[in-house]
């Protein structure tokens, strides 16, 4: 990583400069300041934000005193670039606290410091990289097979290669990226802004949206990709269908199938499985389906061939897919039919559709820290907190409506952005507002596109089950046919069949899926007692419900499972494995906590996150500053090492 603290001289006129802050965080901006000037009197005075929201990057400041911030910095930004912008000096512990408190308008517990320190990157190293200490030659004798070439295989990949270990990533797929390879519909974009959502030592200065577009999240994989020299260790097109642990001689047997149907047997002294848990599309059964004579395909298998334009859509499945594709195709199609099975809360969010300006992405390359301290912004409202927000009071009065106090609060918040849209004597209001408590399922972000596109003369939102499919229609169980030309399913995917379709046969024989069936769980979300040297990024209870981004789990499972490589590499063991005691313990206990979560309850009645049990075993229910906690450094005596 460069230096973060030495600058690149710019030569921005004071005019272009003074447009640029037209459109900045202005407490962001405060912060850069203090680190140019070292002065940090300048956030001890009357200039402050007035209060935190999720997205609200402005800190409700008022238009006087932003316009105040920005004549003060314009003055100290030309100073800065007349004398060369010169390197900056690391902040005391002390102070970085104070500005971190200074920017969310509240006390950041002690415990979150050292996390957003290395999250932010402020001394300019990647913390979260392994230090080796192995000689060459004892790596050679370790190869390592990693399966998926998502952010977390594509990450795998840039340790494992720091680290000198020999690597090869299995991806079916012809290119990087996995969700952000295969989800190409129309829409398709983050829902967790991307200041954040990218690795924290390759933070991006380009996004040109603050929820960036598929093609966009896709390019920046590939750049990172090719910036890490990952690609030669890449076999693309080629997917893992088996792996067997090789007991006589500790290796793992991996068969993989290529492009022209051939197959081969690998082999590797660990494997990473990076498969992710939205990776397998997901189709109801509905009768009749095949007779559909028109198109039709999977929102993850969006086939791009398909002019839907002027044809009659049935979109089926409205959840985060079809939240994102509605309001995207609505004004070019004939007629769009809705069929949701349960309405979904939204999360408002002003932000969602927005370009970032010309003049944030110059604050982004040229102010020492505004992208750092933009991050830990937009970072710091979902980190815990919604874990706290989450939590049930069995006492509650009426479940079904809320699960606590601040929950009815929230329910409140988001039922007035629903009403604000939609007139009072709308047919559509009783068909958008969900029947179970708020932010119990995935909460979409929404700027208003969703309401608009069903409110449109052309879409009809259908809430009656679907009977079955014939030939031209979808039928809905009071006998209507719903004429179509295309059916897209925004079905959702096979999220609770963990590692599906792959056969993974560990020690003795033990079936992975087997014996997991719908109940997968992990030692932390990453090792499985008899399945020696296997690892899983985005495992098992690890899925994020509660805020955070998947990247930021993604950092602390590979930094613990490349200080397991370099355990085995540097003293020469066979295997590790976790004991089961604390694998039966670890399980147990996320159970416990989760039953304890708004997600689980009842009342929530279909979910991706819940089984066929109704009981959610992919989700994390602890928090972020815990699980990195517990992922930062391994624990030699929590495995059986041979
Ligand atoms: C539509 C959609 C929107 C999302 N939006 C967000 C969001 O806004 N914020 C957020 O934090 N998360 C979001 N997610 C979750 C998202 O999956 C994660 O953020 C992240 O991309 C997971 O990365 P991953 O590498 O772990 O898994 P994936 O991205 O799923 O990658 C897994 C890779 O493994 C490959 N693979 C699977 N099986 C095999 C096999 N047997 N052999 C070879 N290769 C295999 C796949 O082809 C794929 O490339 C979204 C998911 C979806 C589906």
């Amino acid at each position: 990583m460069r230096n973060p603290h030495a600058g690149i001289p710019f030569g921005t006129s004071t005019a272009e400069i003074a447009e640029a802050l037209q459109d900045v965080s202005i407490p962001t901006l405060m912060l850069s300041l203090v680190h140019i000037t070292k002065n940090p009197e300048l956030i001890r005075g009357a200039l402050k934000p007035a209060g935190l929201f999720l997205n609200e990057v402005q800190g409700y400041m008022s238009e006087e005193d932003k316009a105040e911030v920005r004549s003060l910095a314009l003055d100290i930004i030309a100073d800065y670039r007349d004398a060369g912008c010169p390197e900056t000096e690391p902040v005391s512990d002390a102070l970085l606290h104070e500005m971190m408190n200074w920017l969310v308008c509240e006390e950041v517990p002690d415990e979150y410091v050292p996390m957003l320190r290395e999250e932010m990157g402020l001394e300019g190293k990647d913390a979260r990289s392994v230090e080796t200490k192995t000689s060459r030659a004892a790596k050679a004798d370790f190869p390592v097979l990693v399966i998926g070439c998502g952010e977390s295989g594509l990450l795998a990949g840039i340790r494992l290669k720091e680290a000198g270990i020999p690597f090869t990533i299995i991806e079916k797929n012809a290119g990087v990226g996995g969700t952000w390879w295969e989800n190409s519909y129309p829409g398709a974009r983050v829902d967790v802004g991307n200041h954040f959502y990218c690795y924290s030592f390759e933070p991006s200065d380009q996004w040109t949206e603050y929820f960036a577009q598929q093609p966009e999240l896709q390019a920046y994989f590939e750049s990172v990709m090719k910036k890490y020299d990952v690609d030669p260790h890449i076999r693309f097109e080629t997917e893992v269908l088996a792996a067997r642990w090789d007991e006589a001689e500790n290796h793992w047997r991996v068969d993989v199938k290529t492009k022209d149907g051939t197959t081969e047997t690998l082999s590797a002294r660990a494997v990473i499985s990076a498969v992710g848990q939205l990776n397998r599309p997901f189709i109801p059964d509905f009768p009749g389906a095949e007779s559909f004579t028109g198109p039709s395909f999977h929102s993850a298998r969006w086939d791009h061939d398909v002019d839907i334009s002027d044809k009659r859509v049935a979109m089926i499945g409205a959840g985060a897919s079809g939240f994102q594709i509605a309001p995207t195709i609505a004004p070019n199609v004939e007629h769009l039919d809705v069929f949701q099975r349960t309405a979904q809360w939204m999360f408002p969010n002003p932000n969602y559709h927005e370009k970032v300006g010309s003049g944030v992405q110059w604050a982004l390359r040229h102010l020492p820290f505004y992208g750092r301290w933009y991050r830990f912004l937009i970072l710091w409202p979902g980190c815990d907190k919604g874990l706290e927000a989450a939590r049930v009071d069995p006492n509650y009065p009426d479940q079904q409506r809320a699960f606590s106090e601040m929950n009815e609060f929230t329910r409140q918040m988001f039922t007035d952005w629903i009403t604000s849209q939609i007139p009072d004597d709308s047919d559509l209001l009783a068909k958008v507002i969900p029947d179970y408590p708020a932010t119990a399922k995935r909460t979409l972000q929404d700027n208003g596109a969703w309401l608009n596109a069903l409110s449109r003369d052309n879409v009809e939102l259908i809430r009656t089950a679907i009977d079955h499919i014939e030939t031209d229609a979808v039928v809905t169980v009071d006998g209507t046919r719903h004429l179509a030309d295309v059916i897209v399913y925004a079905t959702g995917f096979h999220a609770t069949k963990m590692l599906s379709p792959m056969e993974i046969i560990g020690r003795d024989g033990v079936d992975l899926r087997a014996m997991w069936g719908e109940r997968p769980a992990a030692y932390l979300g990453i090792t499985v007692p008899n399945f020696p040297n296997f690892f899983c990024m985005y495992g098992p209870g690890t899925n994020l419900a509660h805020g955070g981004s998947l990247i930021f789990h993604s950092e602390c499972q590979m930094r613990y499972i490349a200080q397991c490589l370099e355990f085995l590499i540097t003293e020469d063991h066979a295997t590790m494995e976790p004991r089961q005691d604390l694998y039966d313990d670890w399980h147990e206990r996320s159970q416990r906590e989760i039953k304890m979560l708004g997600w689980s309850q009842p009342t929530v009645k279909h979910s991706f996150y819940k089984n066929a049990d109704g009981e959610i075993h992919i989700v994390s229910p602890w928090r972020l500053v815990d699980y990195w906690g517990w992922t930062k450094e391994i624990a030699i005596s929590d495995f059986i090492v041979e």
